[in-house]
């Protein structure tokens, strides 16, 4: 199964080419989301983690960017792929203690 950097190519993840810009994207080390949706660290679960940096940008909180992670093809990818088997946000945001 593979992760978010690894489909959106965005760089950032631990050795990325792209960590000298904004640092490296908290869902790339995340060790409290490790294996949701058989990612690893936040990799498949990144619209639960506040702070990613897709398109470039550092994004706020699950609330503030639900909507854009919503219309992401990369979480639509991830609920077709693991089906019933998709963890709820609820119990991704339980891992992270909120
Ligand atoms: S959440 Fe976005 S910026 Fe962060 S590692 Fe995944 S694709 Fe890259």
């Amino acid at each position: 199964m593979r992760n978010c950097w690894e489909v959106k190519k965005c760089g950032r993840q631990p050795g990325g080419g792209r960590t000298a810009e904004l640092g490296v994207c908290p869902a790339a080390t995340e060790r409290r989301l490790d294996g949701a949706n058989h990612g690893q660290n936040g990799g498949r679960s990144c619209w639960t983690v506040a702070g990613t940096m897709c398109g470039g940008k550092v994004q706020g909180t699950y609330a503030g960017k639900l909507a854009s992670c919503l219309a992401c093809d990369f979480y639509k990818a991830v609920c077709f792929e693991e089906g019933a088997h998709c963890e709820s946000p609820r119990g991704l945001l339980n891992r992270l203690g909120l």
